[in-house]
């Protein structure tokens, strides 16, 4: 069973044809948003479709600019379990813009706590330190940080406030990538594409190509584990325990 829990459904051309397939495929897909004004149109998308869900998302890089937009971020809430794309991003920010992340991103938080049953999907580019303890280590809901990219410093402290990891295609490439796969658990990891973010020989990823994904950390765990068998199942169930109350 494949699944993707963060695919940019409403940057791809010809969405229409992408969710029909991936509903026929039964792959799951949480469908992420960049701004709360952008919400409705993703979940006008998803209606009718079991296995394509929309996320309600802010992305750091816009929270600057659209600080009004917290208030729609407020009344959608209960539109959606998924939360996503939302966090920091600290790569070459002027102070007030990353001052203004931290503020909505701390609000969002806010919101999604006092509603308790949350999964959030979530950029933490260059501010990785920072994002994990504003999050903190009893959060009441499900935290998938996606690409993550920082040290295994870091990375140890999240695991050890029990977070999940996406790992995308262009992760299982890059040597800090391969880095933080060999160092995650095989019960954190989840799938993702970011597509259109991610590409294969110039075509952009999507949930479809999630087996790709799933042969490249494999292979990347085998080399470092020493090749005791690794199921490729081991990642739908951790989608599964993301999904149920544990
Ligand atoms: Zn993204």
């Amino acid at each position: 069973m494949l699944f993707d829990t963060h695919f940019h459904l409403d940057l791809v051309e010809d969405n229409l044809g992408l969710l029909q397939r991936l509903e026929e495929m039964k792959i799951y897909t949480i469908a992420v948003t960049n701004l709360p004004k952008l919400f409705s149109h993703t979940e006008k998308l998803c209606e009718g479709f079991k296995f394509i869900r929309p996320a309600l998302g802010f992305h750091p890089e816009l929270a600057s600019q659209y600080k009004s937009q917290l208030s729609v971020f407020r009344e959608l809430i209960d539109r959606s379990r998924y939360i996503g794309e939302i966090g920091l991003d600290n790569l070459r920010k002027a102070s007030q813009d990353f001052k203004d992340q931290k503020d909505i991103f701390s609000s969002i938080l806010n919101i999604c706590a006092e509603d308790g049953n949350k999964i959030l999907t979530i950029h933490s580019r260059r501010a990785e330190k920072q994002l994990i303890s504003m999050i903190g280590n009893n959060f009441p809901g499900k935290i998938i940080l996606h690409w993550y990219s920082g040290s295994l410093k870091d990375l140890e402290t999240a695991l050890s406030y029990g977070f999940y990891f996406s790992i995308n295609y262009n992760m299982t490439q890059s040597v800090n990538g391969k880095k933080i796969i060999g160092a995650l658990p095989l019960d954190r990891i989840l799938l993702e594409s970011d597509g259109p973010f991610t590409v294969l020989e110039n075509v952009p990823f999507t949930p479809l190509n999630s087996k790709i994904t799933i042969n490249e950390i494999i292979r990347i765990k085998k080399n470092i584990v020493n090749a005791e068998e690794i199921e490729a199942s081991v990642f739908f169930n951790n989608f599964k325990s993301l999904l149920s109350g544990n």
